[in-house]
């Protein structure tokens, strides 16, 4: 921050939502500050290089979905960027263990189909305006149901009890998921990234009760026209940042309505390829246990696996640390290749999103019954306070590049208010 006290504009949050913002503020001449509370920007847009030596492996969002209509896609194209166009894995297992035992193609065809009738039902439910608890509408009676219920986890970050079909309703996405091969959130890194951050800078406190907004810092104060709040819905809804005033009732029941559900990715490296598997199969695993795992098996025709933990077993995991994540998801492959699967690995990393005090979970959710509150978290909280982040996103949440968008949205309302009030005409300071 070295040293300002004031600014046009204060970004809180260097995540997609808040880098995006801060490169729109600069090219619309803004004099802008973001505060990141880590030591790295990105927040859930996180890549990780060196702990897998198959290459490397994207510890929070690694599909962009959407992809016809994904900003950030355009982006990665125009800078060369190898990536695959895959049918997001949603529907059909490739390869389908249930109890310690490798499921035939009967049974993956008859799991496959009782996943399709599950998503149509929720699809359904919401098209149809209904705001309904998703488990309510599904044949949970079934033997697949503890496995469609990890991967309804995995999709929406909740299980069906928790499920909101109107959230679903709202949801536009396109079939189309490129995971890029050099990771997604290095790729948000380098090309949003690359604008002053000032790290390690957690706010604590923003006062917005003078004719200029407070923002108090672990680095000092600054006073700014606006600023935009771009954190995570369950940071702001624990009260993590001091709001003073504090926000009205109608924003502070939307940011409650969507909080983050959970879901945590576990890759790890093999000496060589499992037998018999394909490239980019798609995997599912229900344990003795009961716990199910979403498995991306050898991507990008790697000697690799990604496990993908949800629901209550992702929060527990992320919360007790890496360590526990990773051995949930070794002990989960013994069951099924043999404790010889062990020696077989060579590196191994896990996010811990759950257990991260600046995160706290992994993607928003609507409670049931209250998703038509999302839209309010797109709208000024007042004049000069702002919100972005996924969540803010009444149709693309979830993903990066919803935050994206409402990171842009964002801007486009403080340019519009300085527009109106005249204070456009202000001299930018150093232009
Ligand atoms: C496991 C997992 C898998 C995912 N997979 C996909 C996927 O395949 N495709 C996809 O599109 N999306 C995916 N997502 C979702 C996507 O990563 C997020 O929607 C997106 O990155 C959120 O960006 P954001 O800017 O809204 O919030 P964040 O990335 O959470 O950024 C908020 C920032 O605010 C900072 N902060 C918090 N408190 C303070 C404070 N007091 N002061 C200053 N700074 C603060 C945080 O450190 C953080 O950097 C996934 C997420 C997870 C967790």
């Amino acid at each position: 921050m070295s040293g300002r006290s004031e600014a046009d504009l204060v970004i809180v949050g260097a995540g997609a939502a808040g880098l995006a913002a801060g490169l729109a503020a600069r090219a619309g001449g803004l004099d802008v500050v973001i505060v990141e509370a880590a030591g790295r920007i990105g927040g859930r847009a996180l890549t990780d290089k060196t702990g897998l030596p198959s290459g490397p492996y994207d510890i929070g969002c690694h599909w962009m979905h959407d992809a016809s209509e994904n900003p950030l896609a355009a982006l990665a194209l125009s800078h060369r960027k190898a990536l695959r166009n895959q049918p997001h894995p949603d529907g059909v297992p490739r390869w389908l263990a249930m109890r310690g035992a490798v499921m035939d193609a009967a049974t993956r065809a008859d799991c496959a189909a009782y996943y399709l009738r599950c998503f149509t039902a929720l699809e359904e439910a919401g098209a149809a305006g209904a705001d309904r608890v998703g488990a309510e509408i599904l044949d949970t009676s079934s033997p697949y149901y503890p496995l469609f219920r990890g991967w309804a986890g995995a999709i929406y970050s909740v299980p069906p009890e928790r499920i909101s079909t109107g959230d679903i309703a709202r949801q536009m996405e396109t079939p189309e998921n490129w995971p890029l091969e050099h990771g997604y959130g290095a790729m948000i890194a380098e090309i949003l990234g690359d604008q002053p951050v000032t790290l390690d800078c957690p706010v604590r406190r923003i006062d917005r009760a003078g004719k200029h907004i407070r923002v108090e810092t672990a680095q000092g104060t600054i006073e700014a026209d606006d600023v935009i709040l771009a954190v995570s819905s369950t940071v702001l809804a624990e009260g993590a940042i001091a709001i003073e005033p504090g926000l009205p009732a109608d924003v502070l029941s939307a940011i409650e309505a969507v909080p983050l559900g959970h879901a945590e990715r576990v890759g790890i490296a093999l000496t060589e390829r499992l037998d018999g598997i394909g490239d980019q199969a798609p995997g599912h695993i229900l344990t003795r246990n009961g716990d199910q795992i979403g498995l991306m098996i050898h991507e990008f025709g790697r000697a690799e696996l990604t496990g993908y933990l949800s629901g209550d077993l992702a929060r527990d995991l992320g919360r007790a640390g890496k360590e526990a994540a990773f051995a949930f998801l070794r002990d989960a492959l013994k069951e099924v290749f043999g404790a010889g699967i062990e020696k077989r690995i060579t590196g191994w990393v896990a996010s811990q999103w759950s257990g991260d005090p600046l995160i706290r979970g992994a993607y928003s959710h609507a409670v049931p019954g209250r998703a038509h509150l999302r839209p309010r978290l797109a709208e000024p909280v007042e004049e000069r306070l702002h919100l972005a982040g996924e969540a803010t996103h009444p149709t693309r949440f979830a993903s990066a590049h919803g935050a994206y968008m409402s990171g842009l949205r964002a801007v486009g309302h403080v340019m519009a208010r300085r527009n109106r009030t005249g204070l456009a005409d202000r001299p930018v300071p150093g232009a």
